[in-house]
């Protein structure tokens, strides 16, 4: 199975090389294919061209050189004619010699005639003419040696029985071959126009190919790149935008309720990259998607969505086998390492008015909502969980015009001396007033404790804390130490102790009278920059307290560690039915805290019984609905004017 898997992740990266090689492969070879017929339609064409230009230039000189020679015979016959009837000596001299000069040229035609047909289809009717050109010579002759006898009558019956036939004959020969001629012209010219016609055909054929093979090639390569776009680049799954595309294409054909949405991510993956290092993580990455992939079956698809997190649709009715699929997913990274990854997945059930953006919402909410609860790790989507979303998004949207507007108000809950019941402090407590209505702590200060915006607040009420201090002590009201809550992100800062001093110097307020509450800290990420900041808190005369003691986990090794000097218990130490033995175990808890030197106040006190549980273990301080709730400004004012319980 596991290699049947790395088989798979394997071709996948050897399909994705193959295919670009093949892309690359067929641009040059269509290319140079392109070019090499082209080239040789070119050459083809060019060179037969000029071959048949050859053929039918020759034919035509063979065809004017004969009609030469028939005009020069024809000439010479006329003149020999007029010899023959000429009577006077210089006429027939002058006769003769232009005869004479006709014989030259007709010889000159005749043996350029000879080369122009040696060797040709016409060297035969050339010799025909040859002969019949000295038969008419040697007639000539006889008729011209007859005529200078004055044997007119003889010459002029000889030349009507001899000379005239082989002129005709002559005649004859140059019409036949002139024929023969003029019908290889045609044939030529016929077999021009059939080569022109195939080459016309050919070259068609080619260019249709070619064509084709540009058309094939161009959507090959869009089909591709297609591929390569919609595909993410680490893990081969598709990507997010491919997944819109495939969700919307649902959607418009009715199909998308067909599926179920699932939001998915790896389970602590950030200790993989931790453990590992992000080589190692993208490769874990790689092979989870692989392993999840091939679970899918044809239709469904999984897409990634940014580091670990991957949303997939999968058919209704799948989605129990592929969660078990997703339980637990071996994945291998090379031959030696292997590792078994769980899932966290949020489950929507897609219904026919959704679309994929709500889906992913909703699925998104989901698994959220395993990471919040921390106990299941596949959830499905709950309403009320969108409900929740929708109203910190609202606190979220509506927080930095609250801070503008003052919305934020301070409350002070004061602190009792339990053995005189007097006031010996108090904390200060936000209350967001929004459109009239009065909206506790605990509805947004999660809320902009997981967005990073708690810190601003914390200072703003701190900032009312000090400029309160100062006022009363100008109107002559005797404060008490009032402690203000800090978030623990606050340690991430670097300056936070000096922003903390900053404002105590702005107020010029007296650092007797503050306290700066940090709940206790659940891990040793923050022990430095807490010890740091209780160091420069001690230096500066302010007190720290470590809130809610008892809900964390290194409650003992922080109070060993960190010298704060007030330790809050948590309001569990107050359970309604304690026994003796759990009374024994708080007593001994407050004595030891008594005995590292810090205070010890316990919070939520409600009742009598209560006081009196606190007095037996030596707790003296307590906050809580018994002595009074948090109170407004002015109300408290009247508390530290009068400051006793009764
Ligand atoms: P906390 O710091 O532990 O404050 C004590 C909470 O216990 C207050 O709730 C207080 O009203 C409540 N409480 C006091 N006495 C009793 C009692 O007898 N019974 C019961 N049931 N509750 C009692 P509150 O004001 O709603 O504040 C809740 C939490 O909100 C605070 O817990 C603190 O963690 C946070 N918070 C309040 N103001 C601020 C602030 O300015 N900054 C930060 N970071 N957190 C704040
Ligand atoms: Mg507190
Ligand atoms: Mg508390």
């Amino acid at each position: 199975m596991q290699a049947k898997k790395r088989r798979k992740a394997h071709s996948n990266d050897m399909r994705r090389n193959r295919l670009s090689v093949r892309i690359a492969l067929i641009t040059i070879v269509s290319s140079v294919f392109s070019i090499l017929a082209l080239e040789v339609i070119y050459a083809y064409v060019k060179g037969m061209v000029k071959d048949y230009d050859h053929i039918i230039e020759m034919d035509y000189k063979d065809v004017e050189l004969m009609d030469s020679v028939m005009a020069d015979i024809y000439q010479h016959q006329g003149i020999v004619f007029a010899h023959m009837v000429e009577t006077d000596k210089d006429e027939r001299k002058e006769l003769m010699d232009e005869a004479a000069g006709i014989e030259r040229r007709l010889q000159d035609t005749m043996t350029e005639f000879g080369e122009s047909t040696r060797g040709t289809d016409y060297e035969k009717g050339y010799h025909e003419i040859f002969s019949d050109v000295s038969n008419y010579m040697k007639s000539v002759k006889l008729v011209v040696d007859m005529t200078k006898e004055h044997n007119e009558q003889t010459a002029n019956y000889y030349m009507r029985s001899e000379l005239i036939p082989i002129v005709r004959g002559m005649d004859q020969a140059v019409v036949e071959l002139d024929k023969l001629i003029m019908e290889d012209v045609e044939k030529v010219k016929h077999s021009i126009q059939l080569n022109s016609d195939l080459m016309r055909i050919i070259t068609r054929a080619l260019l249709t190919l070619l064509i084709l093979a540009a058309v094939f090639n161009v959507s090959y390569c869009l089909r591709i790149s297609r591929e390569m776009v919609s595909r993410d680049l680490l893990t081969n799954v598709a990507n997010f935008d491919h997944l819109i595309e495939v969700g919307e294409k649902l959607g418009r054909k009715n199909r998308l309720s067909n599926y179920d949405g699932l939001a998915i991510s790896i389970k602590d993956f950030k200790f993989v990259n931790q453990e590992y290092g992000s080589v190692i993580g993208d490769l874990v990455l790689k092979g989870y998607a692989t392993t999840l992939n091939n679970e899918l079956v044809r239709g469904e698809i999984l897409a990634r969505n940014g580091g670990d997190n991957f949303i997939a649709l999968v058919e209704k009715g799948r989605v129990k086998e592929f969660l078990r699929s997703i339980d637990r997913v071996p994945v291998e990274v090379g031959d030696k390492m292997g590792l078994t990854l769980k899932s966290r997945c949020g489950i929507y059930q897609i219904s026919e008015e959704d679309t994929i953006y709500d889906m992913i919402n909703a699925g998104m909410i989901a698994v959220d909502e395993t990471r919040a609860s921390g106990a299941d790790d596949f959830v499905w989507f709950r309403r009320e969980r969108r409900d929740e979303m929708i109203r910190q998004k609202d606190i979220l949207n509506g927080y930095h015009r609250a801070i503008d507007e003052e919305e934020f108000v301070v409350y002070y809950q004061p602190k009792v001396n339990l053995k005189t019941r007097t006031l010996c402090g108090c904390e200060a407590l936000v209350r967001w007033i929004r459109n009239g209505e009065l909206i506790p702590p605990n509805s947004f200060i999660p809320v902009l404790e997981n967005d990073g915006k708690v810190q601003e607040l914390d200072f703003y009420v701190f900032n009312r804390v000090c400029r309160d201090i100062g006022d009363w002590q100008r109107r002559g009201i005797q404060p008490v130490r009032v402690s203000s809550n800090f978030s623990k992100l606050h340690l991430h800062n670097k300056e936070f102790a000096d922003d903390v001093l900053a404002v105590v110097n702005r107020y010029g307020a007296d650092p007797y009278y503050l306290e700066a509450e940090l709940t206790e800290s659940s891990g040793y990420e923050d022990f430095d920059a807490l010890t740091h900041f209780v160091s420069e808190m001690k230096e500066a005369g302010i007190h720290t307290s470590m809130d809610d003691f008892g809900t964390g986990y290194s409650s003992l090794s922080l109070l060993r560690d960190i010298d704060m000097d007030v330790i809050k218990l948590d309001r569990t130490f107050l359970r309604d039915q304690c026994d003796a033995k759990e009374e024994r175990m708080v007593e001994n808890i407050v004595r030891m805290i008594h005995d590292l030197n810090r205070y010890v106040i316990c919070e939520g006190v409600e009742t009598e019984e209560q006081v009196e549980f606190l007095k037996r273990v030596g707790c003296t301080m307590a906050q809580g609905f018994l002595f009074d709730r948090p109170l407004t400004r002015e109300e408290f004012e009247k508390r530290l004017i009068n400051p006793y319980y009764s």
